[in-house]
C-alpha cells in the first residue's frame, strides 16, 4: 500500500531510527493491531536477514551465546527497509493472528436475563468468512475485528482460546452451532462478557480467569510465530507441573516483555582485527582450526589483503572469539564498565574518528563541602556507545537480569520463548550517545550505609522484597540478593536527576537512560546517557549539564524531599497489607517513577526517603544521603 493511502489511525511507521522498538516491542511473538486486523511477529528465520547489519560487540556476543546456548551466533540490526507498519511483511514477516475474529453485525440478545450486544464469533476457516476481512451471510457483509483474547503462558507459548470447547465446557467438543461474544456495559468488565451459542448455551468469560479450574486447559506449547501449529518438542511445565493456560488480553501490557541484554562498548573492543573478523566472517566460514588459516590466507585474496602480517594463532584466536566460543568465563558486564569509568582515562579515552569512547574528568570550579563528601569524580562522556541484543521473550512477567546485568536462571516458572526455529542471529541495537558518570566517593557510601537509620529504613525492605518479590519471579535470594542501601539510594537519586536535567537539556525525559553501579568491592557510580538509536550526533546537552553538575545534585536532592502525594507516599511501607509494591519506600509517579524506557530495572527498588529528608520524618532518625552529607 503507498503511503499516501495509508490510514491516519496506522501506528507509527517503523522506520531506521526505531531499531530499539524492534528489540522492546516488535520481536518475535509479539502482537501488532493494526486498524483493519492483527498480526503476530515472525520467527527470526522469517526475517530477511539482509537488509540487517552485522554489529561488531564482542563482550555482547558472548553474552548471547551464553543465554542461548548457541555456539555460533551473530548480532544484526533489525531490517532496515521496513519503513511502514502496513509492509512489515516485506521484511519482518508476521503471521496473522488470532484466527478468530467477532463480526461487527449486531444483534441483541439475553445472558442470564441480562440484555446484551451480540455479535458473531467466527473462525476464518468459517464458510461465511472472505478472505480474513468479510463476514458474510443472507443479511449483507460485514467487517471482522480480530477477538481481543487469547491464551497463553508465562513462558510464551501462546494460542487461540478453544472458544468451542470453553462455552460448552468441553474439551473437543463438536458442537457446531454458531457462537457469540456478549457484552453488557462498556465491555470492559470481565463478568459482562460472555461466550453463547446459537442454542443459548452461556458463559461468563470471567470463568476463564478461575486458573485452578483449568478453563482453558493446559498449554499444548504452542509457538505461531514460529509457523502455524508449530509447537515446542517438550511438554509445557512450570515448576514441575504441566502449565495450564490463561486468558490474555491481546494488547495488555503483559501481553510481551522482550528479555535483552545491554552493554557499553569499552575501548580496547574498537581493536580493529576483532573488527575485521567480524566483516569478513562469510569468507572465514570455512576456518575450521588454526591449520586452515595459512591456506585460507593464501587462497583468499580479500582474507589476504585484509589480514596482511597477522600472526596466524591471533588470527583464529579472534575468529574463535568472533564465533561465541574462545576461553574464559563471562564477566558481569556492568562491573567491567564500571572499572572502565573510575580508572584513568589515558589511553581509554579517544577522540579518534571511530572511537567509541571519549572522556574527561571535570572539576567543578569551588565546589561546596558536600559535594566533595560525596562525589569522588566527574566524568564527562563525549562519545559511548551501547549494544543492546534480544535473548528472548516471555509474557505475563518479565524475566530479571542481575544488577550485575546478566541474565538470571528462572527456566522453572518463566522459561524464554524460542525467537527463531533455528537460532543465527539476534536482534541488536546500536545506541550511540553522550552522558555524564558520576563516581560517589566509597567511603562516604559504606559510613552512610552502616549508620544506624540507613540500616533500620533497608530491613524494612527485606521483609517485603523476599516474600513478594523473590517469589512472584521464582526467585532466591542466592539468584538476586537484595540489592542493599547503596543502589537504592543510587537509583532514586538517579531518577531525580533525570527529572532535573531533562527539563533543561532539550531531551525528552524517556531518552535519557541510566546504568547503576554499586558494587562494594570495585565502586558507586551513575551513568546517566542518551539513547537515540541510529543516530551518531547529540545535542551535546547530557555533557553540557555534567558542567553545571553542583546546581543539578542541590536541584535533586531538593526534589527528594516532597512529592505532590505526600504525606501518602513518603508514609508508604514496602511491607503495606494493600498497597503492594514490596521494592517501593517512599516513590509514586508523583516523584520518583520515570518513564521505562529509562529506567534500567523497571522502576523498582526506589526510595527517596535514602535520598532526601521527607516530610513524615522517621522515628529511627533520618535514614537520608543528603543529611548524612550536609
Ligand atoms: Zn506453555
Ligand atoms: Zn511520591
Ligand atoms: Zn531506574
Amino acid at each position: 500500500m503507498p503511503p499516501s493511502s495509508r490510514r491516519k489511525a496506522a501506528p507509527p511507521p517503523l522506520g531506521e531510527a526505531r531499531q530499539s522498538q524492534v528489540l522492546q516491542l516488535y520481536g518475535p511473538g509479539a502482537m501488532v493491531d493494526l486498524p483493519d486486523y492483527s498480526l503476530l511477529i515472525g520467527g527470526l528465520d522469517f526475517w530477511n536477514a539482509r537488509g540487517c547489519d552485522l554489529i561488531h560487540e564482542e563482550r555482547l556476543l558472548k553474552l548471547v551465546c551464553q543465554a542461548t546456548g548457541v555456539a555460533r551466533i551473530d548480532l544484526r540490526t533489525p531490517p532496515k527497509e521496513v519503513d511502514k507498519l502496513k509492509n512489515i511483511s516485506g521484511s519482518i514477516k508476521a503471521l496473522r493472528f488470532p484466527e478468530w475474529s467477532v463480526a461487527q453485525k449486531v444483534s441483541e440478545r439475553m445472558a442470564f436475563g441480562v440484555p446484551c450486544r451480540a455479535r458473531p464469533l467466527v473462525h476464518f476457516r468459517d464458510g461465511c468468512i472472505k478472505d480474513w476481512r468479510r463476514y458474510q451471510d443472507d443479511e449483507g457483509e460485514y467487517a471482522l475485528v480480530p477477538v481481543r483474547f487469547v491464551m497463553a503462558c508465562p513462558h510464551g507459548h501462546l494460542s487461540d482460546i478453544r472458544w468451542r470447547d470453553f462455552c460448552f465446557r468441553q474439551f473437543g467438543c463438536k458442537n457446531s452451532e454458531r457462537l457469540y461474544l456478549l457484552e453488557a456495559g462498556t465491555g470492559n468488565d470481565f463478568t459482562q462478557i460472555y461466550v453463547q451459542s446459537e442454542g443459548g448455551t452461556t458463559r461468563k468469560l470471567a470463568d476463564a480467569l478461575v486458573t485452578e479450574m483449568s478453563p482453558l486447559g493446559l498449554c499444548q506449547g504452542y509457538t505461531p510465530w514460529l509457523g502455524r501449529n508449530t509447537r515446542d518438542p517438550e511438554k509445557c511445565q512450570t515448576d514441575g507441573e504441566p502449565t495450564k493456560n490463561r486468558l490474555l488480553v491481546r494488547s495488555a501490557t503483559n501481553a510481551y516483555f522482550t528479555e535483552t541484554i545491554s552493554v557499553i562498548s569499552l575501548p580496547e573492543e574498537a581493536n580493529s582485527l576483532a573488527k575485521r573478523v567480524t566483516e569478513l566472517k562469510d569468507d572465514l566460514v570455512l576456518i575450521e582450526a588454526e591449520a586452515d588459516v595459512a591456506a585460507a590466507l593464501k587462497f583468499n585474496p580479500r582474507l589476504k589483503s585484509g589480514f596482511a602480517g597477522v600472526d596466524p594463532s591471533l588470527l583464529w584466536q579472534a575468529i574463535e572469539a568472533q564465533r561465541g566460543g574462545g576461553p574464559g568465563q563471562v564477566a558481569q558486564p556492568k562491573d567491567e564498565e564500571l572499572a572502565l569509568l573510575i580508572g584513568p582515562m589515558d589511553g581509554v579515552s579517544s577522540s579518534a574518528e571511530d572511537s567509541l569512547f571519549e572522556a574527561d574528568v571535570w572539576r567543578p570550579p569551588n565546589p561546596p563541602a558536600w559535594f566533595r563528601t560525596a562525589i569522588k569524580r566527574v566524568l564527562l562522556v563525549h562519545r559511548l556507545r551501547e549494544v543492546q541484543a534480544l535473548v528472548g521473550f516471555t509474557r505475563f512477567t518479565a524475566r530479571t537480569s542481575s544488577l550485575g546485568g546478566l541474565p538470571i536462571d528462572t527456566t522453572k516458572v518463566n522459561r524464554r520463548a524460542p525467537l527463531a526455529n533455528d537460532l543465527r542471529w539476534v536482534p541488536a541495537s546500536e545506541n550511540k550517545g553522550e552522558g555524564i558518570f558520576l563516581e560517589f566517593d566509597p567511603a562516604t557510601i559504606r559510613a552512610w550505609a552502616a549508620s544506624d537509620p540507613v540500616a533500620m529504613r533497608a530491613g524494612q525492605f527485606t521483609k517485603a522484597f523476599e516474600n513478594e518479590w523473590l517469589a512472584s519471579r521464582g526467585l532466591d535470594e542466592v539468584q538476586f540478593p537484595f540489592p542493599g542501601a547503596p543502589y537504592l539510594l543510587l537509583h532514586s537519586l538517579s531518577h531525580l536527576l533525570i527529572t532535573e536535567m531533562a527539563l533543561e537539556c532539550g531531551y525528552g525525559a524517556s531518552s535519557i537512560r541510566e546504568r547503576i553501579y554499586a558494587n562494594s568491592e570495585i565502586g558507586y557510580g551513575i551513568l546517566l546517557f542518551t539513547s537515540s538509536s541510529g543516530s551518531e550526533g547529540t545535542l551535546g546537552g547530557l555533557v553540557g549539564a555534567g558542567k553545571r553538575i553542583v546546581a543539578y545534585l542541590e536541584k535533586a536532592f531538593e526534589r527528594g524531599q516532597l512529592c505532590s502525594n505526600d504525606p501518602f507516599c513518603s508514609e508508604h511501607d514496602p511491607n503495606h497489607p494493600f498497597d503492594i509494591r514490596p521494592t517501593h519506600g517512599a516513590a509514586c509517579h508523583g516523584c520518583e517513577l520515570i518513564a521505562e524506557t529509562s529506567c534500567e530495572i523497571r522502576n523498582e527498588f526506589l526510595d527517596r526517603a535514602l535520598v532526601s529528608p521527607t516530610v513524615s520524618g522517621n522515628p529511627d532518625g533520618d535514614p537520608s544521603f543528603w543529611g548524612f552529607i550536609s
